[in-house]
């Protein structure tokens, strides 16, 4: 007699819950932008709703928040940024900033936070004309610890996207998925934040990075493992080898990876592990 087909199943990377084919149907599996949609990730990687919606919208804002704020201090053109126009005589006129694709800095009020005070445009019109302006930028930095945290899913969801269940479900992997589904729990995140570029640059010239691979020249600790950059940040997983005791080891002060060597796999640009055979 021939055994019953086993249900087809989809295991949720962050919470390793098993969905049905029909969670598809009701978006209970949705498709998730790694990174972040608004900071220029793809649709990678099915996850649960719960995993998406509640964990992955609250680490998302602050992710957002530094990606916009880099890419502002980078100079990417027409990344608007709150900036008030502060003229001689105390006059503030709130505005936005942003660069244009030629360097140039743009500064231009919102009427709707002026009152639309007729005197206001006359004033905005002379502080710019008196050559004496300054213009206050405000940056919403937001959570960096969140932030961090979610550059840390990222790269978790990237490994998936690149080398399955094979690598995910690996003992190793439990101390990561713990701390991108309970993230307020204070304890330190091993994630780097390259505040000073990596030796063939400044820090700017990382925002849009995209990277991972394995560490193949560097510290001990750090061959065999997994290092994804995104942005400014580089995050170290678990290698395949026998170095993640080590690695284990310098979880706690994880530092920048400027000297190190990795042997690189393209970047994930599409969904590769969908509904699988459980057990086949
Ligand atoms: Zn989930």
């Amino acid at each position: 007699m021939r055994p019953e087909a086993p249900p087809e199943i989809y295991v949720c990377p962050p919470c390793v819950d098993g969905w049905g084919v029909d969670a598809l149907d009701t978006r209970l599996l949705t498709l998730e932008h790694v990174p972040a949609g608004k900071a220029h990730g793809k649709e990678l990687v099915l996850t649960c709703k719960p995993c998406n919606n509640t964990d992955g919208s609250r680490l998302d804002k602050p992710a957002v928040r530094q990606h916009k704020m880099m890419r502002f201090l980078a100079r990417h053109p027409n990344v608007k940024i709150r900036a008030d126009l502060l003229g001689a005589d105390g006059f503030v006129h709130r505005g936005e900033a942003w660069w244009t694709a030629d360097g140039h800095l743009h500064h231009s009020g919102i009427p709707q936070q002026n009152g639309h005070h007729p005197r206001g445009v006359d004033d905005y019109a002379d502080a710019m004309n008196s050559g004496e302006i300054r213009i206050a930028l405000h940056f919403d930095v937001g959570d960096e610890r969140l932030a961090a945290i979610a550059s840390l899913r990222a790269a978790y969801l990237a490994a998936f996207a690149v080398w399955g269940y094979t690598y995910i479900l690996r003992p190793e992997l439990d101390s990561v998925r713990e701390m991108i589904r309970t993230p307020d729990d204070g304890r330190p995140v091993a994630v780097s934040r390259y505040d000073n570029g990596t030796g063939t640059g400044t820090i700017f010239d990382l925002i849009g990075t995209r990277q991972i691979g394995f560490v193949v020249d560097g510290p001990d600790w750090a061959v065999g493992n997994v290092l994804v950059n995104i942005d400014h940040y580089g995050i170290f997983l678990p290698g395949f080898g026998e170095s993640p005791a080590k690695l284990a080891a310098h979880l706690s002060n994880a530092r920048p990876a400027g000297a190190m060597r990795m042997r690189q796999w393209e970047w994930p640009t599409q969904p590769r592990y969908e509904i699988d055979w459980w057990g086949a």
